[in-house]
């Protein structure tokens, strides 16, 4: 699966992480969703096409964030 994670170094058009949160623009439809380290210890799927899953693991600088689709 195609995988694309966040860095602090280059922020990506249409995603952003701050703390332990970070939203993702879905590669497949291009929903906006954000996904939270404490509420989404697995990950969150896309609300709308669900072919896409995002992880977010502490925040800029200690964690790590990305996701990966179908
Ligand atoms: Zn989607």
């Amino acid at each position: 699966m195609p995988k694309k994670h966040l860095t602090t170094k280059r922020y990506i058009h249409g995603h952003d992480w701050r703390g332990n949160n970070a939203a993702f623009t879905c590669p497949v439809c291009r929903k906006v969703f954000i996904v939270s380290q404490f509420f989404d210890k697995n990950g969150r799927k896309c609300p709308e096409c669900k072919k896409s899953t995002a992880y977010c693991t502490g925040g800029p600088g200690k964690g790590q964030a990305f996701i990966e689709w179908e």
